[in-house]
């Protein structure tokens, strides 16, 4: 694999743009202007160059910045940025870097802040784990657990549709991320998504990008709009009505039944497909819920999907509730091993 230098974004800035001590903010965290950096303890101010290393890292030596990494290649690009793998060159260890171009308003920067020691405090197995991030220049460097199967939207391309059995398994474990970020963590999730549900080798599949649409709101250009996709937002969110927990209820429904449908639930009103985002959030506002067919799935299925996927957030169960749901522990006899289902369908898996 092509290894090289770390793109000139992530380059560290130099001694003469370390700035002056007026510019740090300090309110639930620090925040340093030019370098902001979090770590598990919490959000700290510390030199452009070191910064603490988490111990899965490297226990040994607690020092660890950008430049101990190497880019090995791009693995995705989303609507806020680009994602890299990359190498830690001491310890050979993968991680994805999530560079999002931003730059954040003096007002902003205490929310920002906020959002990632939160991000950072989040410590799940069905969580991608941040462990560091570093601002700069104008951009927001995430060092985020490597996922070597990419996204259920990538996967998705290439299975078509996904098989209930597989699904209740892939489902109960976003199922608790997602319970435990709304009980533990006491967050909304706001972007759940195919594309925001990563997938490995080991069968694991963890949610990511928790927060990262708070954050982005933090920006001077982006402030009042969403970047992303509308497809998976609740219909009061597109209301702009009070939306809370439940707002994730409907994303996940949506999302697991997509997985099973091979499409995305709703149908566009002609036949060349959606014309503009418009469209999209009418039909999630304007129509009535999907469902899953009767015919197609199993009665727990069709229940689960009707227990997420409801127009008012009152009739939706919770993520609590939801764990219980039959669906959810349905094929637990089967012993289902996500691994082998996922590097089955994507061989490639597993070769770093
Ligand atoms: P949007 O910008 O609309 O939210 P997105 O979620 O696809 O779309 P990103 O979050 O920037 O955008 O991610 C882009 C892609 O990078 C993902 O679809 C996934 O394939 C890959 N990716 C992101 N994070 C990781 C990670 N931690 N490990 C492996 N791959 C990742
Ligand atoms: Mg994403």
């Amino acid at each position: 694999m092509k290894k090289g230098p770390l793109p000139p974004t992530l380059k560290l800035p130099s001694a003469e743009e370390e700035p002056s001590l007026s510019s740090f903010l300090s309110q639930s965290g620090t925040f340093k202007h030019g370098d902001l950096l979090v770590n598990k303890n919490g959000v700290r101010i510390v030199s452009n160059t070191e910064v603490e290393a988490p111990a899965l890292i490297q226990p040994s030596d607690n020092q660890l910045s950008l430049a101990d990494f190497d880019a090995v290649q791009v693995i995705g690009q989303g609507a806020g940025g680009i994602v890299h793998l990359v190498q830690h060159k001491w310890t050979g260890q993968y991680f994805a870097l999530k560079v999002i171009q931003m730059n954040i308003e003096e007002s902003a920067r205490d929310r920002v802040a906020k959002e990632l020691k939160i991000n950072q405090s989040c410590q799940s197995p069905y969580v991608v784990v941040c462990y560091q991030s570093f601002y700069e220049n104008g951009a927001i460097s995430l060092i985020l657990e490597f996922m070597d199967g990419g996204s259920l939207a990538d996967f998705l391309k290439k299975v078509n549709r996904i098989p209930e059995q597989f699904l209740a398994a892939i489902c109960k474990r976003v199922l608790k991320g997602l319970w435990y970020l709304h009980h533990e963590k006491h967050i909304l999730h706001r972007d759940l998504k195919p594309s925001n549900l990563l997938i490995n080798h080991r069968g694991e599949v963890k949610i990511t990008d928790f927060g990262v649409s708070a954050i982005m709101k933090g920006t001077a250009a982006l402030a009042n709009t969403f970047v992303g996709t509308y497809h998976y937002m609740s219909p009061e969110r597109i209301n702009a009505d009070h939306h809370g927990y439940k707002s994730d209820v409907w994303s996940l429904g949506l999302v697991i039944l997509e997985c099973a449908l091979g499409r995305f639930p709703y149908s566009s009103p002609q036949p060349g497909g959606w014309v503009n985002f418009y469209e999209v959030m009418e039909a999630i506002v304007e129509t009535p819920a999907p469902v899953a067919s009767p015919e197609l799935f199993s009665s727990e299925f069709c229940s689960f999907i009707s227990s997420c996927v409801q127009k008012d957030p009152k009739d939706r169960l919770s993520t609590n509730e939801l764990m219980a749901h039959p669906f959810v522990n349905k094929y637990d006899d089967l012993d289902v091993d996500l691994g082998s289902y996922f590097t089955s369908a994507v061989p490639s898996l597993a070769t770093l």
